[in-house]
Formats: C-alpha cells, sequence, structure tokens
C-alpha cells in the first residue's frame, strides 16, 4: 500500500522509481566500486535502495546514530540473518561465522573471529557479486564512522565483486564524510558514482495520492489533493503521511499541514539558535549575505560577524536545508518561520 510509512522493500508497492532502480543496476552490473544514493530527508531514497537490495544480494545497514562498534557489529550481524535466505551461501565456512537456524552469529573478537573487512573479503571470494548498502552513513559517529571509511576504503581498492551504496541527505555532510578530495582521507583521489532521487513532478505527486487514496478506498473531496501536491512538492515522504492522516481521519488538511511542519521543527529545533536565526532570515526572503545579516540584526538584535555567518550558511546547505538562500523543502521552509 502507497500510504503504508514503512521504507517500501519491492516494486509492487514503490511508486515510479524505474529510472534509479535501473542506475544502480547498471553501476552495480559494470562493477563500480561505490555509488552514492543522494536526495532530500523523505524523497524516498531507503525506499529505493531497500526495493533494489531486494534484486540483488547485498546487505543494509542503518548508519543513523552508529557510534559504537558493538553496535555496528549487531547491525551487520542483524542484517546478516534477515536475508539469510539468500546469503547463506556467502557466509558458508566463513571463519568467525556460524549460522545456526534462522540467525547469524558473528565471532568480532578474540580467537577466530572476523572483522567487518574481512568478512566482506571473504564474500568477496565468491566470486558473485555482492552490495554492501550503508543508510544515512554521514550520520554515525567516531569512532565507527572512521571504521566505516576504512572499510570503504579497503574495499574500494580490493574488493573486485563488491559494490558500496552509500546514502545521504545531507548531500555536503557525505562528501564530507567520503572525503574524496581530501588527502588525508582514506578515500582520497577515489570515485562515487552519484544517483539521485528526485522529488516527484506536480503531476506523479497527484497520481501518487490519487492511487494512495483509491487503495484506501477513499474518495477525497475536491480539492484536497491539489492541496496536497501543492504545499508538499513532490516529496513522497510528506504525502504519505498525509494521506495515511487523511485516511485516518487524524485531521483536516490545515492540521495535517501543521503536523508536517511540526515535524520539520522539532528537526530545527536541534540546530543552534544563530543558525536557526539565520534560517529564519531565509524563510522570510532574504536572498542574500546583506539581507540575512541585516534582518539578524534587525529582529533578534544580533550582530553576526561576518566568518560566523559564512560558516553557518555553508552548514546549512551541507545539511541540505537550504541552497542558494532557498529552503529545499517548503515544508522547512514554514517551519522555520514559527
Ligand atoms: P528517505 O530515505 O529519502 O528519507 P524513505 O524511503 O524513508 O525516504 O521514504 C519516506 C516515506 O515515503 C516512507 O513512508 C515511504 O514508505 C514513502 N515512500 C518513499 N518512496 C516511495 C515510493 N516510491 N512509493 C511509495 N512510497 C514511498
Amino acid at each position: 500500500k502507497l500510504f503504508d510509512p514503512r521504507p517500501k522493500t519491492s516494486r509492487d508497492s514503490l511508486f515510479d522509481r524505474e529510472r534509479e532502480l535501473e542506475e544502480l543496476h547498471r553501476a552495480v552490473d559494470r562493477g563500480l566500486p561505490l555509488v552514492a544514493l543522494l536526495g532530500v530527508r523523505r524523497v524516498g531514497k531507503t525506499s529505493v535502495l531497500r526495493t533494489f537490495l531486494g534484486e540483488v544480494n547485498g546487505l543494509y545497514v542503518d548508519a543513523r546514530g552508529l557510534v559504537r562498534r558493538a553496535d555496528l557489529e549487531t547491525r551487520v550481524a542483524d542484517a546478516l540473518s534477515e536475508s539469510l535466505g539468500r546469503l547463506r551461501r556467502f557466509l558458508e565456512g566463513v571463519r568467525g561465522v556460524s549460522v545456526a537456524g534462522f540467525s547469524v552469529e558473528v565471532r568480532w573478537r578474540g580467537r577466530d573471529s572476523v572483522s567487518l573487512a574481512g568478512l566482506l573479503s571473504e564474500i568477496d571470494k565468491r566470486g558473485e557479486r555482492f552490495v554492501f548498502a550503508l543508510d544515512e552513513v554521514q550520520q554515525s559517529k567516531p569512532p565507527v564512522s572512521a571504521e566505516l571509511r576504512s572499510v570503504l576504503a579497503y574495499g574500494y581498492d580490493n574488493l573486485e565483486n563488491v559494490t558500496f551504496v552509500v546514502v545521504g541527505s545531507e548531500v555536503g555532510m557525505l562528501r564530507d564524510f567520503l572525503a574524496l578530495e581530501d588527502p588525508s582521507s582514506p578515500l582520497y583521489g577515489r570515485y562515487a558514482y552519484e544517483v539521485h532521487v528526485e522529488r516527484f513532478s506536480e503531476d506523479l505527486s497527484r497520481e501518487f495520492l490519487e492511487r494512495g487514496f483509491r487503495e484506501e478506498g477513499v474518495e477525497p473531496p475536491p480539492g484536497v489533493v491539489e492541496e496536497a501536491v501543492g504545499f508538499f512538492d513532490g516529496i513522497v515522504g510528506w504525502l504519505v503521511l498525509f494521506g495515511r492522516g487523511y485516511v485516518d481521519g487524524a485531521g483536516s488538511v490545515e492540521e495535517l499541514k501543521r503536523a508536517a511542519v511540526n515535524l520539520a521543527a522539532e528537526e530545527l529545533g536541534k540546530l543552534s539558535p544563530r543558525e536557526r536565526m539565520v534560517l529564519r532570515a531565509v524563510a522570510e526572503g532574504c536572498r542574500s549575505w546583506s539581507e540575512v545579516r541585516r534582518y539578524v540584526d534587525e529582529r533578534f538584535g544580533v550582530a553576526l560577524p561576518k566568518a560566523t555567518l559564512s560558516r553557518i550558511i555553508e552548514k546549512l546547505e551541507k545539511l541540505s536545508i537550504i541552497r542558494g538562500y532557498e529552503f529545499l523543502d517548503p515544508v522547512y521552509r514554514e517551519a522555520a518561520r514559527r
């Protein structure tokens, strides 16, 4: 069902996205070592990725919030268990890995243990293409982030049959994480093939909502679909939230829009007060550095030093909240005006 809020995992429930899936398949068939799957929050990257992983041999690890090595290890072992049916033949005979029934145990430490790089290298030896996917990898933190970077570098250089797919909403942060252009990075000088997940056009958004409502046996009053198409700008995660809420009778159109804005506001709440002031200025229409500065000064009585303002703008761009003094997602613009 289209309005199911969980990430989609197969083409039956995935709307559109043939182009993205095709690009991923082509990249993997060509044996590219590193693919970056990029797009704003809620545009549907995880859904594309998981659907893709249903069609190839691979492993999906969500890197959000990973800090401790043990947590990374648990997630990898869980991911192996989850796809055991397909992966069994890759794991047979690998030192440190035991398969009992439907679960996989990995000894990561001590005698007869295996490291993540070691495990991937065993998988590589099977001679079949294998995809190791890391979702929101830029949101992992040291020491796990360093470990992942070195596994990526090791794999890039040594594992012929493994393609790494890294996913990022925060495009700049992902670029910083991979640091392909930083001589001190283990990935320096490597190349990432980019696949972009784009927002839906107005026509596709409309078709998405109409099909979603039809699936639920609900005929929305005229105007409701148009209202959502206009407000959510083709970002499918918002369309799902809206459609689901409407079908469940969770509120009026206005209330459902507000609920989305609240979610975005919650995320913006994690930014510093100054960063939020700058966002407010951009949300109110400031289109240049000096306009932002004047706005923040007049409205909040804060004189931002030039260097600070540049740093803030750069960070907000790296987080993919704004680009060129425009919000990438209008729901965040509304949230910033609160
Ligand atoms: P992202 O990884 O970009 O944040 P997700 O894949 O988690 O996005 O999707 C956000 C929401 O939108 C989820 O509720 C998911 O079910 C829905 N969704 C995403 N892409 C599609 C699609 N192509 N068809 C139907 N629903 C989708």
